[in-house]
């Protein structure tokens, strides 16, 4: 009996620190590990899959291979990560390398081979394992700031064999932080009519208090029946400023433990529930991401652990309690923030609200809706939504309001436009745009045509427009001139431009031949390079085609010659 309580010991210690196959992995880059993103840390519409590697404000640093294995996929595209690595080991974890400048001559040599084939800048391959075999310590691309990157960085992950990340702490990678985790909001949240928090039915955010030693006091409030709290936390760790994500945190009521969020790994069909996890209309509002510690329903996030009550605590009138959440880093420096609870039945009346007139239209989660004003209709499926919900939909000559973007969507639903009252030449350039920002700026969404029909499918609220784009991009050559003598540039770059709907596509050929051009959306840059050994002639003429997405096209023509 006695080994068996060892045994079982042993086992529950082994899966918690070395599920993970420890000092497999090396750091992939040749200086310290500096990050200015965590594993799981909250972004817009994902939790974040891996570290942030800082790399000195450079781009072109070394990358090597994390362990042995073979290049199991390589992804270009524009946007998202850039140029991507992936790189499967023996051991069945896959390593991936993101927002790359270039990679290695060899793989660099195979990729240019599949894009020239393709004639596509953006392409994704699966080679098989023994087309490109990686040993230890191999130097495999460089890395850069290809992609949806704000600055020059590596995004490394980790991935288990069902396509998981993993944070990659947990295999023995090490940073420095010696600093607990800090709180900057806290917010309380009555789940239902029957309770308030502070005499408030609604969300009430309540004053932190630092204490001297790190952890956080709040003035005790009075509540009653089913409520909630959310937090809003980062991490810092040493030698940065970054604001980074925390590794876990867990409540507790009177001493008892009422629910655990723990970011070790998760799965890429479940990151879309962070906008359930967060305060979705903070968030949109403020800017401010408030961690809701209980889980509403349809957050199915395999992170929350050990929900009593789904992290909800139940009030009772005259009873004096204490709410307990604790904040941990992957160090395992913690903060607290205590929180005494008097229990009060009685609620002062609330002023009735005169501004809470509920919109019109009401569309039930679990059943489709659909909307219809003059020229717009709107198709929502079922479960489009997390809960029931009143929602605020009008159409005035074009604009429609589809309530406001403070309510997080579990899919796309579908807008669509009658045109037939456009004449002809008109309807060919219009397109369905969201009117974003303060300054309601245009956003193309991408939009199609069937007849007098036109259909666009989104994933946000807000208001749309139709929007018609009559001018065509804009090519202008960056480092070369009309029969300009080229043959000390390495590189042929020129800049595309489009006003409003946005670039759709683009085609670059000199003497007839396919180019490759790499787009840089974030300077509209495009760079061909002259090491792709294509432009072997003296006298080159130069061709290239732009295309926004209603289909204005422009051609840009140049002679240049190389010697
Ligand atoms: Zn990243």
């Amino acid at each position: 009996m006695k080994y068996l309580f060892l045994i079982l010991f042993c086992s529950q210690f082994y899966s918690a620190y070395a599920q993970y196959p420890q000092d497999y992995f090396r750091n992939p880059l040749d200086i310290d590990l500096v990050l200015s993103g965590t594993f799981a840390e909250l972004r817009s519409n994902h939790f974040h899959s891996g570290l942030d590697i800082k790399t000195q404000q450079r781009i072109g640093l070394k990358v090597y291979a994390a362990a042995e294995g073979y290049v199991s996929r390589i992804k270009i595209s524009h946007y998202g990560y850039g140029k991507a690595l992936y790189i499967t080991h023996p051991n069945g974890y896959t390593t991936v390398y993101a927002h790359l400048e270039k990679f290695s001559p060899r793989i660099e040599e195979y990729i240019k081979q599949c894009q020239y084939q393709k004639e596509t800048y953006e392409v994704e391959v699966f080679p098989t394992p023994d087309e490109l075999p990686i040993t230890t310590d191999e130097m495999v691309a460089f890395s850069g700031n290809s992609g949806s990157s704000g600055g020059p960085h590596l995004h490394f992950e980790i991935r288990d064999n069902a396509e998981r990340p993993i944070n990659p702490m947990l295999f023995g990678m090490d940073v420095k932080d010696s600093k607990k985790p800090l709180i900057s909001g806290i917010y309380a949240y009555p789940k239902d009519e029957n309770s308030h928090v502070n005499n408030s039915k609604k969300r009430v955010e309540l004053r932190l208090i630092p204490n001297k030693n790190g952890d956080y006091s709040v003035e005790s409030v009075e509540a009653y029946g089913n409520i909630g709290f959310g937090i809003v936390s980062y991490d810092q760790l040493d030698g940065a400023n970054n604001k980074n994500g925390v590794s876990n945190i867990q409540t507790f009521f009177n001493g008892n433990k009422s629910f655990e969020m723990d970011f070790k790994r998760f799965s890429f069909n479940e990151t879309k529930h962070i906008n359930r996890y967060i305060d979705f209309e903070i968030y949109k509002t403020k800017r401010s991401r408030v961690q809701k510690l209980f889980a509403q329903s349809g957050n199915t996030l395999s992170m929350l652990k050990d929900l009593d009550n789904n992290g909800y605590l139940i009030v009772e009138d005259s009873t004096s309690s204490v709410y307990k959440i604790r904040v941990k880093d992957f160090k395992d420096n913690d903060a607290w923030i205590t929180i005494p609870i008097i229990g009060k039945k009685e609620v002062k009346k609330e002023q009735e609200e005169l501004n809470d007139i509920k919109p019109l239209h009401f569309a039930y989660a679990n059943q489709v809706t659909t909307l219809e004003k003059g020229n717009v209709s709107v198709y929502i499926p079922s479960n489009t939504f997390y809960d029931d919900l009143h929602l605020d939909f009008n159409v005035s000559s074009d604009t429609l309001l589809m309530h406001k973007d403070v309510v997080p969507l579990l899919k796309s639903y579908t807008i669509n436009y009658d045109i037939s009252n456009y004449n002809d030449v008109d309807k060919d350039k219009l397109f369905i745009a969201e009117l974003v920002g303060y300054y309601q700026r245009p956003s193309y969404v991408y939009t199609t045509r069937k007849g007098d029909v036109l259909s666009a499918r989104t994933k946000s609220l807000g208001t749309f427009a139709l929007q018609s784009d009559l001018v065509a991009p804009t090519i202008t050559p960056v480092n070369f001139t009309d029969g300009k003598w080229m043959s000390k540039s390495s590189e042929l770059k020129v800049k595309i431009a489009d006003d409003l709907s946005g670039i759709s596509n683009y085609r670059a050929t000199v003497n007839g031949k396919w180019i490759l051009m790499e787009y840089e959306y974030k300077t509209g840059v495009l760079t061909h390079s002259f090491d792709d050994g294509i432009v072997t002639d003296t006298e080159n003429k130069l061709k290239v085609i732009v295309t926004d997405n209603v289909g204005n096209s422009s051609t840009f023509e140049a002679t240049f010659f190389r010697k």
